[in-house]
């Protein structure tokens, strides 16, 4: 539908944050608590939209007992391969704590144990997502929906609001504040996971406009398997299933961690049944524990625990990395006045690491650092660091790619065209899993190539201008991936490269990426970095 755009609609407020998953949901109502006056806008549906909503979440929550927190601590810092920070960690495990007992005094119905203790491990996305929209309207925080971001606002005392337009009516927005929180989620290049086709890069890309540094862009290797015909993505459907060849022949059974699936992928294509679920008990247990993965199926006229289906692997990018916004303090503020980041949009490295997932940390997370974003937001809004009176600033909007700003020539630009081009280099298995220098390189040349298409004039449609700035973030995305992943020489967490197939304790640091045109790369010393030497002498010492 082409929808004519039609003047601005100008607000101010103190705190403006761009997503409404959990982590802006979180820091939307966090700043509110502190007195803030906060304008949330989102892509989509507060409440329905992002990777939380649809689907939900496990929750890392461990009792505050000092010792069971000490293990959890050095088991995380381990298979982050020693890039994450145990206070950081701390500080996560202590707010999760918190925070979850609140959703519990908002009415949220954990389910409760034989012995009636309350399990607050698990959240399911619509209910809790319905009930953060009502937690933050309650709050006073101005919602709007369907309106997305495309860009910052700047003065030279830092960031001061963003520019955006309203779906529905074709209005343009802009709201000037204080302090900007972006919490816009991953960046999954459009690869159809359930919830995650909002999830596109342009809030990393407008952040980096504004001159915000990432890190952690190398860990993005993650792939989630699901039934090729649907969005719903379940590995643990495997450890219940046999996968079959095109003929029809068992080639794997039970494999709960698939992790041989890509390969099998590579060969041909691979079929499933969950037919190792094989007492009505343990299909109705199923079922009701993952109605969403069923749904389709079923819809298909397929029986999944007798016929056999389809399955694909989605790509998950930086969702399920560790790489975004690189923070520089424990109120999630980025290296730019004025801008915060939290949960998939800013950097999870220092509680992760190099590897998410496989631990329920990104839940975690976003709860935390979009409280903490909130609260960092609403007192730099309040407090004395806050840059004059945001409608007398000279604010500029400071977007470039794939923008009006930006244009090069007069040819259009062909949005469907350019998005498939970037996903050519960036979804496939034998170049983004099975990562070498030469592929990832190729790749990257590829990538830096089509910066050029974005040059065009833009769409007149409203979503022809919010496709256009979604190709810009997944290109510069992809390009700050690559970029990183050959920085690496090593294969450390979700990092790989097939010439340097082991760790490498002297890169026991962070990269530290800058800049869009250009991409400058540096390193931090991550803090604990002597501690994997010392595990590694101890190892050694043992096998010795
Ligand atoms: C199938 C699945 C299962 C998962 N299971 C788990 C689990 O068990 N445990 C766990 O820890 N994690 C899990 N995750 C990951 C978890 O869902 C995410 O880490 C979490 O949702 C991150 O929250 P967020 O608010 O940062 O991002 P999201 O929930 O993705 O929300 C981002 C929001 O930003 C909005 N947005 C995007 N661009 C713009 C823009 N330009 N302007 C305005 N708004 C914008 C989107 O519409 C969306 O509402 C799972 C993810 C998936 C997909």
């Amino acid at each position: 539908m082409s929808v004519t755009i039609e003047s601005a609609t100008t607000l101010t407020a103190d705190v403006l944050v761009l997503g409404g998953g959990p982590a802006g949901a979180w820091a939307a109502w966090s700043a509110a608590a502190e007195g803030a006056s906060v304008v949330l806008a989102d892509k989509g549906y507060v409440g329905t939209s992002g990777a939380t909503a649809p689907g939900g979440t496990t929750l890392l929550v461990i009792p505050p007992v000092a010792e069971l927190r000490e293990q959890a601590v050095q088991a995380r810092l381990k298979a982050g391969g020693y890039l994450s920070e145990n206070a950081w960690i701390h500080r996560v495990l202590d707010e999760v704590e918190i925070r979850l007992r609140l959703l519990e005094d908002w009415g949220y119905p954990f389910r409760k144990d034989e012995r009636g203790e309350t399990l607050r491990t698990h959240l399911h996305g619509p209910e809790y997502m319905k009930l953060m929209r009502r937690a933050v309207r309650k709050a006073g925080v101005r919602i709007l929906d369907q309106s997305p971001a495309l860009e910052l606002l700047a003065d030279e005392h830092g960031v001061g609001g963003a520019r955006g337009i309203d779906r529905l009516t074709g209005r343009t927005w802009e709201v000037r504040a204080h302090a900007v929180v972006v919490a816009t989620g991953g960046c999954t290049f459009l690869s159809k996971g359930l919830g995650c086709n909002v999830l596109t890069g342009e809030g990393l890309l407008m952040s980096a406009e504004a001159g915000a540094e990432l890190s952690g862009m190398e860990f993005s290797r993650q792939y989630a398997p699901s039934y090729a015909d649907g969005s719903v993505t379940r590995g643990r459907m495997l450890a219940w299933s046999t996968l079959y060849d095109a003929a029809g022949r068992s080639i794997h059974a039970g494999d709960r961690t698939f992790g041989s699936m890509h390969k099998l992928l590579l060969e041909g294509p691979v079929y499933a049944s969950i037919d190792l679920a094989d007492t009505d008990e343990k299909r109705r247990f199923l079922r009701q524990a993952h109605p969403i993965f069923f749904m389709p199926l079923e819809r298909a006229g397929i029986d999944p625990f007798k016929d056999k289906f389809p399955l694909t692997l989605r790509y998950e990018g930086t969702m399920r990395g560790t790489g975004g916004l690189r923070l520089a303090g424990e109120d999630c503020r980025t290296t730019v006045a004025g801008l915060y980041a939290a949960g998939d949009a800013a950097s999870r490295e220092r509680v992760m690491g190099a590897v998410s997932g496989g631990g329920a940390y990104n839940a975690s997370w976003a709860i935390c650092s979009g409280c903490w974003s909130g609260r960092g937001a609403a007192r730099h809004a309040l407090g004395a660091g806050k840059s004059g009176d945001p409608d007398r600033r000279a604010l500029q909007p400071v977007g470039r790619h794939g923008l009006d700003a930006g244009r090069e020539t007069d040819a259009p630009i062909d949005t469907t065209a350019l998005v498939g081009d970037i996903q050519r280099d960036v979804l496939p298995l034998n170049i983004n899993f099975y990562r070498s220098e030469s592929g990832i390189a190729g790749a990257l040349g590829r990538l830096d190539a089509l910066r050029e298409a974005l040059g065009g004039s833009v769409p007149g449609t409203v979503q022809g201008r919010v496709r256009a700035r979604e190709a810009a973030g997944m290109l510069t995305v992809a390009r700050w991936m690559y970029t990183a992943a050959l920085a690496r020489k090593e294969t450390r967490g979700l990092a790989a490269l097939a010439e340097y197939p082991a760790l490498d304790p002297r890169q026991t640091h962070r990269l530290i990426l800058s800049g869009i045109d250009e991409i400058a790369v540096g390193t931090e010393r991550a803090p604990h970095a002597e501690e994997l030497g010392r595990a590694d002498g101890q190892a050694k010492g043992e096998a010795s």
